[in-house]
């Protein structure tokens, strides 16, 4: 059998990693694509089908290739006009379905997959539960007991989805709409959670239509903002004094902030700006600072960064506005399941006095999960293996700048997108993942190289 690398995960990480992983490896190998839930592509961002789950990036943001900026708004153009439904042009920009996205992700595979020659992408729709080292490289077992030999593996298992709200019987799945069953047109649903999660939520209930109450929670009660006209703004020039503590950072870009407006420009524009130096800056950030950050700054800055399309965020505000959407700051203190309900106890920001909710559904909208809170086998048995281990702040998984997990034991393991928020904040949208997966199929395809033994299978193969 031809020498294989596994790219384990299929969104959007995985499948471009994979495709470029074609492209960089000697043209003998293959590459074995895994993904355990319905389709390849789509992942657990642009597998929903519901028109009004809209990209939260201008679909000029959102090419699947770091040389080709155009190549998804292309796309969408040659589209024929009756499968373009649900695509907004909005001043801020142009919006498109998430579910659109996903169709375009899946095709770029199709492509692959039909290209004349040797096949050398394979699909496993198979979960995969465990990599055992073995003759210098893995046995990756599957949870349909299959086993595949590998010569070494590209994490892709991206957001990963956790408990973040206290448990309930009456929990929904934000991700799985079609399971919030018949809900009762007049008592409260409780979305635990105020960010995109959240306003996806908001819009599924009503998808589905539920005319009833919703009281979102969350302890800040902020919700994201809303995209508009944005025009570049330089990098602003931080110095290493910049990055001796959150203070004298956060000091500086709000210093950049304020010269943008007195220059008649937007706060975007600034915090746009900032893209491309996050993970520099993240990095030069003391430890101790990086952990302030996400336990002080983390919500400021995701409603700034993380903005909503102008039609979903109009819809939220539209609902509170109505009185429809009630939002709340505070956190959840207890939860009493009852049948058909759940008592849930509020203590509100700021207050003494507790509330009590009485609620039909509680969906966790706390958004993507942490990785001591994953059950993933995988990840479980790496980590107790000794071949992958948490990050310095237990958000994803330790990498160096080359992508290859940190661990007791060294290995043939990379990593890109979510599971590397720990290492570079900011990697959990298509801008930053699609030029991670041009660069770890560079490096896992230089490793090749310098393996001489696998080279020589490679060749006699
Ligand atoms: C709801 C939502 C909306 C978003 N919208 C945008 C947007 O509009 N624009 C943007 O730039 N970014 C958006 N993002 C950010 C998003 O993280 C990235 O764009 C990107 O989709 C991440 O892809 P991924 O492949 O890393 O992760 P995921 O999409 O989470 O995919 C990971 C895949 O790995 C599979 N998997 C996990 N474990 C295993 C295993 N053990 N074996 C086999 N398969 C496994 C999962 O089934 C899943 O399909 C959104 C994120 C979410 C959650």
């Amino acid at each position: 059998m031809n020498p294989v690398i596994a790219v384990i995960g299929a969104g959007f990480s995985g499948s471009m990693a994979a495709l470029h992983l074609l492209s960089a490896l000697p043209r003998s190998w293959s590459v074995l694509l895994c993904e355990k839930a319905g389709s390849f592509g789509r992942g657990l961002a642009y597998g929903t089908d519901a028109p009004a789950h809209l990209l939260n990036l201008r679909a000029a943001n959102m090419s699947a290739y770091p040389d080709r900026p155009e190549h998804f708004s292309a796309w969408l153009g040659r589209l024929p006009d009756g499968e373009r439904s649900g695509v907004v042009v909005t001043p801020a920009g142009t919006f498109a379905p998430r579910a659109l996205y996903g169709r375009y992700l899946a095709e770029l595979l199709t492509e692959a997959v039909v290209t004349p020659g040797p096949p050398r992408l394979h699909l496993v729709h198979d979960g995969v539960t465990d990599l055992v080292p073995e003759a210098g490289g893995y046995s990756l077992r599957t949870e349909g007991g299959a086993s595949y030999p590998v010569a070494g593996a590209v994490l892709a298992m991206g957001n990963l989805t956790g408990p973040g709200a206290p448990p309930s019987r009456h929990r929904l799945d934000p991700w799985r709409p079609e399971e919030f069953g018949r809900l009762h047109p007049d008592r409260p649903v409780l979305v635990v959670g105020t960010g995109l999660t959240m306003v996806d939520a908001v819009s599924s209930l009503r998808g589905r239509g539920f005319p009833g109450p919703v009281v979102a929670l969350s302890r800040r009660g902020l919700v994201p903002n809303v995209h508009a006209p944005t025009k570049p703004w330089p990098v602003p020039d931080l110095t290493a004094a910049d990055l001796a503590s959150l203070t004298r950072l956060t000091r500086r870009i709000r210093a950049e902030i304020a010269a943008a407006a007195r220059a008649g420009r937007d706060w975007r524009d600034v915090i746009d700006a900032l893209r491309p130096v996050i993970g520099y800056l993240w990095r030069g950030l003391p430890s101790t600072e990086r952990a302030r950050f996400l336990r002080h700054l983390r919500p400021f800055w995701d409603v700034h960064r993380h903005r909503a399309a102008p039609p979903a965020a109009a819809a939220i505000t539209a609902e509170i506005a109505a009185g429809s959407l009630d939002l709340r700051a505070g956190h959840i203190l207890a939860i009493a399941d009852e049948p058909g309900e759940a008592v849930v106890t509020i203590r509100p920001r700021g207050g003494t006095a507790d509330e009590t909710l009485t609620v039909q559904g509680i969906v966790d909208a706390t958004g993507i999960g942490r990785i001591d809170e994953t059950g993933d086998p995988l990840l479980r048995r790496l980590t107790g293996r000794g071949l992958a281990r948490p990050d310095a702040f237990g958000l994803g998984l330790a990498a160096g700048d080359d992508y290859r997990l940190r661990a007791g034991r060294a290995g043939r393991l990379w990593t890109l997108g979510p599971l590397l928020r720990g290492t570079l904040w900011e990697c959990v949208a298509v801008p930053d993942i699609r030029g991670q997966a041009v660069e770890v199929a560079a490096l896992v395809a230089a490793e090749v190289e310098r393996l001489p033994g696998l080279r020589r299978r490679a060749a006699s193969a």
